[in-house]
């Protein structure tokens, strides 16, 4: 809370810090976001003293809404004292506290909001629910965007909204979303193959099939990661958090944890270059997975980080070994033939 307008301050975190405004601003341009409007009947909110839509009386409140930093002004129901929104999403920090003019214990909820410029055009995002929730009232690409912004560049807000019940809608997002990079990823490959074949230099009907083949099993990919992969990182993260306290909620918390962030492999988007970049974008995914788990279950940042990052390691240095040693001998094998 300050009384007047200053700095923007950014409370970033560490894997949002330099993609959370590009990725936000980019969204904010291609996808609609609204004015200050009813969820229900689009009647706009501004200026209004009850927290009840006076056009259709569907309550509301305004930690529902999300606005850019120090944009809106809050008045003390009682004074007309103006206060400015410094978080991220443009509220009152505290929330509550006692008016420095009329002395009233007031709450972010009980002002009167209004845009600082006094225009009623500024742009707020609802933020009602988990947006992956929200795909059949919002659109399907929306939400399916604004899910995947948030796993890469809001972990945190990730944990705090995700919904009470929802593995499998967040198993359904993994794989679209998967299986879109991997369309993405391999589309020069289908050209490559495509073109020949349509100027009849292909490899005829075996090479036809082959494609379509290759199509059809293109699914498989995905479907293996999101029905075992995930399921066992999220189960030997979930372990680790039993054993070692306390935590908030289930298995399906920790495993749509680890779906909702699965879109930070960006890497399988690009074309011949996935060997070369996953390397660093699951360490993206792991420290995204890392906050929402934290933030999810409550539990404290070295229970979050062993629970997350260990299952990945282990597997890791696992792989790594075991290259050696198939490394080690090849050579032997190599020098029985060739004495
Ligand atoms: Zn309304
Ligand atoms: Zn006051």
């Amino acid at each position: 809370m300050i009384l007047s307008r200053g700095p923007t301050q950014r409370n970033s975190e560490i894997a949002g810090l330099l993609l959370s405004p590009f990725l936000d601003g980019l969204l904010s341009c291609v996808f609609r976001e609204s004015p200050m409007q009813c969820q229900e009947c689009q009647y706009t909110l501004w200026n209004i003293r009850d927290r009840v839509c006076p056009e259709c009386g569907t309550p509301y409140s305004i930690a529902d809404y999300e606005f850019p930093a120090n944009a809106v002004r809050y008045a003390c129901p009682h004074c007309d004292q103006a206060y400015f929104g410094t978080t991220r999403s443009g509220h009152l920090k505290p929330r509550e506290f006692d008016c420095v003019q009329c002395g009233a214990h007031i709450d972010m909820d009980d002002m009167i909001v209004r845009p600082a410029d006094g225009s009623n055009m500024l742009r707020v995002h609802g933020r009602t629910e988990f947006p992956w929730a929200m795909r059949r009232k919002r659109g399907f690409f929306a939400s399916w965007s604004r899910t995947l912004s948030m796993g890469m560049a809001r972990p945190g807000e990730l944990g705090e909204k995700l919904p009470e019940t929802g593995a499998i809608a967040a198993a359904w997002y993994a794989t679209l979303t998967m299986l879109a990079y991997l369309l993405v990823g391999t589309f020069p490959f289908v050209l490559l193959t495509a073109i020949p074949m349509l100027m009849g230099r292909g490899g005829g009907v075996a090479g036809l099939i082959g494609a379509i083949l290759a199509f059809v099993l293109m699914p498989v990919g995905p479907l293996i990661l999101v029905a075992t992969v995930l399921p066992l990182w999220a189960g030997v993260s979930h372990l680790i958090l039993l054993l070692t306290g306390p935590r908030e909620r289930g298995f399906s918390a920790t495993f749509q944890c680890a779906c909702y962030t699965v879109g930070n492999n960006i890497a399988f988007a690009l074309p011949c270059l996935a060997v070369y970049f996953f390397w660093l974008t699951i360490p993206w995914q792991i420290t995204c997975m890392t906050i929402a788990v934290i933030k999810v279950q409550r539990v404290a940042i070295w229970r979050g980080v062993l629970a997350v990052v260990l299952p990945p390691l282990i597997l890791g240095l696992a792989s790594f070994v075991g290259l050696m040693l198939l490394m080690i001998q090849a050579t032997q094998w190599q020098q029985q033939f060739n004495p």
